[in-house]
């Protein structure tokens, strides 16, 4: 019989969430009506956010996260005319008031688009200027025309000199919304390899296997990392997770939305959303499940993230497990 192990590690890594909007449900009611009514509602309720009241939900969503020991979250943050930059501003006393217990790194989020709301581009603009570890976020689904939407979002991150670049990408999983080899082609073209994260990706697991074949390779060819929230199987196909982790895409995992209008659930247990992955696709292998426990628990790329996540006790967090498998199984809490 084997041993149990005493696995010890600086914590997880979320890489990607929406603390801002985080906790909005229960104390607003939730409906499950089509996704287009739910952003509406979204937007009603960001036109009346404060702050403080930003602040007061992201610390619930990150206690939550801290509670089943994340060492490390990248938040969006939605940047628009009708929040303001006061969704920036709460996330910066949120990060420096938690800096010895996890490293939150922020992302001005261009949820609306610019074809909706074109005074964005200043106030995305200013929220680089708050700070230099801020970067900015796009999503390929929120103009009418994606590729100029990308082209935008890279501009504004070049005139900022930004650490990072974001996308929501072919989020809707269908293949006439297949934007990730445009996407790569720029991050190659203006030479954002290895600073750009394409979230999602779903759409590539809808679009022929020789299509995708050629994106993976040429994601890979551009340093262009793709990040996964496995909750996404809600309403479509997750992309292809071991394909790009075998063509050498470096892939990271994110809770994604908690408590909102977007997903009314949301643990913030990065081991629950590996497995979650795990049985959507057959992450049954142990060489397999060992990747899923790499994937949430390897050091952020961008570099000064990853020395302030190190200068955190690198020994905060044990579980005693017998392997990767019952890890995933049992999703202990830290000790
Ligand atoms: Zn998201």
């Amino acid at each position: 019989m084997t041993q149990p192990i005493q696995w010890t590690i600086p914590g997880f890594m979320n890489e990607h969430a929406h603390l801002d909007k985080g906790m909005l449900v229960p104390e607003r009611s939730y409906k499950d009506d089509p996704v287009a009514i739910r952003a509406g509602w979204t937007r009603e309720a960001k036109s009346s956010f404060t702050k403080q009241d930003i602040y007061s939900r992201a610390e619930q969503a990150l206690q939550q996260l801290l509670s089943y020991g994340t060492a490390y979250v990248r938040t969006h943050v939605d940047v628009d005319p009708l929040v303001g930059l006061q969704g920036i501003e709460a996330l910066l006393e949120l990060r420096e008031h938690y800096k010895n217990d996890i490293i939150i790194d922020i992302t001005a989020f261009n949820q609306e688009g610019f074809d909706r709301y074109p005074d964005s581009a200043g106030l995305l603009t200013e929220a680089l200027t708050m700070d230099s570890r801020i970067g900015i976020g796009g999503h390929t689904l929120s103009d009418q025309d994606g590729c100029s939407h990308i082209n935008r979002i890279f501009e504004l991150a070049e005139q900022a000199n930004a650490p990072w670049v974001e996308f929501h990408t072919d989020e809707s999983g269908k293949p006439e919304h297949f934007l990730l080899p445009y996407l790569a082609e720029q991050v190659k073209a203006r030479g954002w390899s290895g600073k750009t994260y394409a979230i999602h990706c779903n759409s590539l697991a809808n679009v022929s296997d020789e299509l995708a074949e050629q994106a993976i390779a040429l994601t890979a060819e551009a340093g262009l990392h793709v990040t996964v929230c496995p909750t996404a199987i809600a309403t479509r196909a997750i992309t292809r997770v071991k394909q790009l982790n075998q063509a050498g895409v470096r892939i990271g995992m994110g809770s994604d939305n908690m408590s909102d209008f977007f997903n009314p659930m949301g643990s913030g247990n990065m081991l629950q959303y590996a497995q979650l992955l795990a049985y959507i696709q057959r992450f049954y292998e142990p060489r397999e499940m060992d990747m899923l426990l790499r994937i949430i628990s390897q050091m952020p790329f961008n570099a000064e993230s990853a020395v302030l996540v190190s200068q955190l006790a690198q020994d905060r967090y044990r579980f005693t497990t017998k392997d990767s498998r019952y890890l995933l199984t049992h999703l202990p809490l830290p000790s």
